[in-house]
């Protein structure tokens, strides 16, 4: 069967790279999506792509950093599907990835703004409809550089490991409501936030590849995989969890970047 026959959710931050193809990904494994992003075109393309193969989806436009967003995201899902069984929470920034002496106070705002508080609020509204139905099923996008380091990474990986910290506790207060919340760890994934962090030099961002064990970075698809998993009943043991989805980038301690 089908790992999301029959249920219905939301994709934050689907416009693009890991979360358009989660997407796409979990209408072919049965569910309905509703797919949030800032870009409506983008959104409107990923939507007419689900229903061309048959799928169900509709687009909200939304920005994930304006707080009166996170209620109206759950409350047109609900709309449309008449529940909200699974959100898989992806938007982020990679912000300004420079030195830390170069960096503003305004680039943490933004960048901590929209890879942790935005969650931290995505979580809170979703889980409250899921608990009110009697469960659900939430995965948050993380990273490995919550845990590795890049030169330049020092507010990203404090927002991305500020995640990992609220994973869970939120685990352990959600559970008794039949609510499980996960976060995958994406080492470098072929996407436009990474070919942007790369932008100045094309050598580097191939050597970043190749320094991945399994030889070449991951692609959206097999990052939404892990998600998808996650997010279906056959995960109904796993809760808590930041799990890297990264061909083995962060065990191998060898760094060519
Ligand atoms: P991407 O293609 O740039 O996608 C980012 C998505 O987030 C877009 O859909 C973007 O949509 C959305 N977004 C950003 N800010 C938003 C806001 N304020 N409101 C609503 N939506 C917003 O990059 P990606 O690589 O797929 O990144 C997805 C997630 O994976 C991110 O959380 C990123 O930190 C994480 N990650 C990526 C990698 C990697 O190597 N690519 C590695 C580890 C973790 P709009 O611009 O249309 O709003």
């Amino acid at each position: 069967m089908a790992l999301l026959a029959g249920k219905s959710g939301v994709v934050v931050g689907a416009s693009s790279g890991i979360g358009h193809a989660a997407a796409m990904l979990f209408a072919e494994e049965g569910a309905q999506v509703a797919v949030v992003a800032r870009r409506r075109e983008k959104l409107e393309d990923l939507v007419a792509a689900i229903e061309g193969e048959g799928g169900t989806a509709f687009a909200i436009q939304a920005d994930v950093t304006t707080m009166a967003d996170h209620a109206r995201i759950v409350a047109e899902t609900v709309a449309a599907f008449g529940r909200l069984d699974f959100a898989f929470n992806n938007a982020g920034t990679i912000g300004n990835f420079v030195p830390m002496l170069e960096q503003s106070e305004a680039d943490w705002d933004r960048t901590v703004s929209t890879n942790l508080k935005a969650v931290w609020l995505s979580v809170r509204a979703q889980a409250a409809q899921m608990r009110v139905q009697g469960g659900g099923a939430i995965v948050n996008t993380s990273s490995w550089l919550a845990i590795g380091a890049l030169p330049g990474s020092t507010v990203y990986s404090a927002s991305k490991a500020g995640l990992d910290g609220l994973l869970r506790p939120a685990a352990l207060e959600l559970a008794a409501s039949g609510i499980r919340i996960n976060n995958i760890n994406p080492g470098g994934i072929d996407t436009e936030m990474t070919r942007e962090a790369f932008r100045h030099d094309a050598a580097v961002l191939d050597a970043f590849g190749r320094a991945h064990p399994i030889g070449r970075m991951g692609t959206p698809r097999e990052t939404a995989e892990l998600a998808c998993f996650l997010l279906s009943d056959r995960a109904a043991n796993v809760t808590g969890q930041a799990i890297l989805v990264d061909g083995g980038y962060t065990i191998a301690g060898q760094r060519t970047t």
